[in-house]
C-alpha cells in the first residue's frame, strides 16, 4: 500500500475566549477520539479559577479539615457557574462567552429563575455530596477533578500527586492565583460562599469572575501567556504535532506528567539556545545518562536532542511569525552561530526554509 504524507494547516487561530490556545487542539483530539463529545476545555477561566480557589482557601482556613475543604470547594464551584450564567443573561446572552459549558449547569440554571423571582438560594443545597435531586455534580471535587486536574497538572499549575486534596504548584499555581486575585472581588466571593445564601444581586456584584472578563484581567493574562513556558510548549507542540500527523501525542503528554523527566524539559525550555549535554540533562533528573536516554525516548518518542531541536524550531516559527528579527537573528537567539546551520535545521523540522515560512506561515506544504 502506498502511503502519502502531508502537512495539515495548523489551528493557529481559535475563536472564543481561549486565552491558552488549548481549545483548538483539544477540540481536534476529542473529535478524533470520541466524535460528538463536548469539548470540556472551552471554559478557559477554569485554568485560573481552580488554582485561585485552592490558593485563596489556604489563605483563609486551616488546611487539615478535608470535609470542610470539599464543602466550601463545591459551594464555590456552584457559585462560579451561577455567576457566569447570570452574566450571560444580563449582557449579550451569547452563552459562548460566558457560561454555556459551566460545570453543573443542568441543575444550576433552573435555580436562576428562582433568583429572578426575588428568592435567594442556599449553595449547600446544590453543593451537597449526598444523592439528592439538586446535587450539581457527583465528583467530590466537581469540575476540577472531573475535567481539569489532569491538564492543570500537565501545565505544572497544579500538582497531580494528590487526589483527595487539590494542590496548586508553588512555581506556577501560586503566581497565577495571585495574579487572578488582583482583578476579582475575592473577599466578597468567600463571604457569599461562607454565608451560604445567594441572591441575584450577589451574582451581579461578582460578575468579574465570569469567563468573559479574562481580557480585562491583565495580570492573569500576562501570567498565562508569558511566563508559563510549560504550557506554551504544550500548546505549541500539540499544535505542531497535530498539524504534522493528526495523531494523539501520547509521548509529550506522558513526558509532561513524568515528574522524573520534568527537570530536563524545564532546562531545555528555559534555555533552548544552550548547547545542552546529555550529562547535564541526565544529572538534573538524578539519572545516569543511559537510564535518562532510555526513559526519555520511551516517554517522548524521540531523543532529548531531537526534542530540543524540535522545540527550538517551534520557537523559531513563532519568532518568524511575530517578530521583526532577521532570520540570522532568530537563529542566533536559539543558539545557531550561522544562518545556514539554522536554516538547515529549520527546513529539516518544518519542511521549508525560514524565509518561505515567514512569507506565508499558514501555507500548506505538501512535500517535505
Ligand atoms: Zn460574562
Amino acid at each position: 500500500m502506498k502511503l502519502t504524507t502531508g502537512w495539515l494547516k495548523p489551528p493557529y487561530a481559535s475563536t472564543g475566549i481561549d486565552h491558552l490556545g488549548t481549545q483548538a487542539p483539544c477540540g481536534m483530539i476529542y473529535s478524533q477520539l470520541l466524535p460528538g463529545i463536548t469539548n470540556v476545555t472551552d471554559r478557559a477561566r477554569y485554568y485560573s479559577f481552580y488554582p485561585w480557589l485552592v490558593w485563596s482557601y489556604d489563605q483563609r482556613y486551616l488546611k487539615d479539615d478535608h470535609a470542610h475543604f470539599v464543602e466550601r470547594f463545591r459551594r464555590a464551584d456552584c457559585l462560579f457557574t451561577l455567576i457566569a450564567e447570570r452574566h450571560s443573561q444580563v449582557s449579550d446572552q451569547e452563552g459562548e462567552q460566558h457560561g454555556i459549558a459551566m460545570v453543573g449547569r443542568i441543575k444550576l440554571v433552573p435555580a436562576l429563575a428562582r433568583l429572578k423571582a426575588g428568592e435567594s438560594l442556599r449553595l449547600s443545597q446544590y453543593a451537597t455530596t449526598e444523592n439528592t435531586a439538586d446535587r450539581y455534580f457527583v465528583n467530590r471535587l466537581g469540575g476540577l477533578s472531573q475535567y481539569y486536574a489532569g491538564t492543570l497538572a500537565n501545565l505544572l499549575i497544579m500538582e497531580s500527586s494528590t487526589t483527595s486534596w487539590a494542590r496548586y504548584s508553588e512555581e506556577y499555581g501560586t503566581l497565577l492565583a495571585q495574579n487572578f486575585d488582583t482583578d476579582i472581588p475575592g473577599k466578597r466571593f468567600w463571604e457569599i460562599v461562607e454565608g451560604d445564601k445567594v441572591t441575584q444581586a450577589n451574582l451581579d456584584e461578582l460578575s468579574e469572575f465570569c469567563a468573559c472578563n479574562i481580557p480585562s484581567s491583565r495580570a492573569e493574562c500576562q501570567q498565562l501567556a508569558s511566563s508559563q513556558i510549560a504550557q506554551l510548549m504544550f500548546v505549541e507542540l500539540l499544535r505542531a504535532h497535530l498539524a504534522a500527523s493528526g495523531a494523539f501525542p501520547v509521548g509529550w503528554l506522558r513526558a509532561l506528567g513524568d515528574s522524573r523527566l520534568a527537570p530536563s524539559l524545564r532546562l531545555m525550555h528555559q534555555a533552548p539556545e544552550r548547547d545542552w549535554k546529555l550529562e547535564a540533562l541526565a544529572s538534573a533528573c538524578a539519572m545516569s545518562r543511559t537510564t535518562f536516554s532510555v526513559r526519555f525516548k520511551a516517554s517522548v518518542g524521540r531523543t532529548p536532542f531531537a526534542y530540543l531541536i524540535e522545540w527550538r524550531m517551534r520557537l523559531a516559527e513563532r519568532a518568524l511569525r511575530e517578530s521583526d528579527l532577521s532570520v540570522a537573528g532568530v537563529g542566533q537567539s536559539l543558539g545557531y552561530t550561522s544562518e545556514s546551520a539554522f536554516s538547515h535545521a529549520f527546513k529539516r523540522v518544518v519542511g521549508r526554509a525560514p524565509r518561505s515560512y515567514r512569507a506565508s506561515p499558514d501555507a500548506c506544504v505538501t512535500e517535505k
